[in-house]
């Protein structure tokens, strides 16, 4: 109680009275938070970033998108199979799908029910084929059937989400329109602390501000890589890793300081 006291006559001193006849003084503008730097954290640390990429590109120098294709219509027909499904099982089903259907055309008007069984074994097949066939006719009807340049056009396209236009739009067209956020980008984002939210859109921004731009397309095949070869799920392989020594995450299996 005694201490409570002296606390609030502590405070009450430290006021100054305001006299008769002096001017009040402004109100000082209460202090904005800086809710960037606040969200990102220590994590996003230009020099830590340098760092983070500098490793990726020891392990990664040529990483690219896994998925066989020719052209930027046929990647997107591999993404759109690829989704909850290994690149390995969508590479053993385009070949004989690219050649019974080589071009969107073929896509947009192949019956459904055959194109169903034709991309089966990638799973979820009638939800895929829908999204085949939808994106394949828009292709032809509205973008002369070739597969568009642009983020807000490839958003347009049935069945396509930001991490799919991503994937072609870089890849196929060396378009730097964001960051891929898939499954091994979204565990590694929050491991190497460049991100600490849940929602993949969220963490894209968060990666688009704290990556260059002009590292967006290779960076994302080098976390995909690095997340299926040394950053894995179940237990991470950080006695490999490149990157061990500027990582503090707490699912970390080995630390060298
Ligand atoms: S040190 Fe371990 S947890 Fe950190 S990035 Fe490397 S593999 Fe992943």
């Amino acid at each position: 109680m005694a201490k409570t006291k002296a606390i609030t006559k502590a405070k009450t001193k430290a006021k100054p009275k305001s006299k008769a006849g002096s001017k009040a003084k402004p109100k000082s503008a209460p202090r904005k938070k800086p809710v960037a730097a606040a969200a990102a954290g220590r994590g996003t640390d230009p020099a830590r970033v340098r760092k983070i990429l500098a490793g990726l590109d020891k392990s990664y120098p040529a990483a690219t998108c896994a998925l066989h294709h020719d052209n930027a219509f046929q990647l997107l027909v591999a993404t759109i199979l690829s989704a909850q499904c290994t690149d390995e099982r969508v590479n053993k089903v385009t070949p004989d799908l690219f050649r019974k259907y080589p071009t969107p055309k073929d896509f947009a008007y192949a019956d459904p029910s055959e194109l169903e069984q034709d991309i089966r074994s990638t799973g979820f097949y009638r939800n895929k084929a829908k999204s085949l066939l939808g994106s394949s006719k828009r292709i032809v009807e509205e973008f002369g059937g070739e597969v568009p340049r642009s983020m807000d056009e490839m958003l347009t396209l049935p069945g396509v989400a930001r991490k799919t236009a991503n994937v072609v739009l870089g890849t196929a067209y060396g378009i730097a329109s964001g960051v891929v956020v898939d499954t091994h980008v979204q565990r590694i984002a929050q491991r190497l602390d460049l991100s600490k939210n849940m929602d993949p859109k969220k963490i894209e921004q968060d990666l688009m501000a704290a990556v260059p731009k002009d590292r967006w397309i290779l960076f994302s095949h080098q976390v995909i890589l690095h997340g299926r070869r040394v950053c894995q799920a179940r237990r991470p392989k950080c006695t490999e890793c490149v990157l061990e020594k500027v990582c503090y995450s707490k699912d970390k299996t080995y630390s060298s300081s």
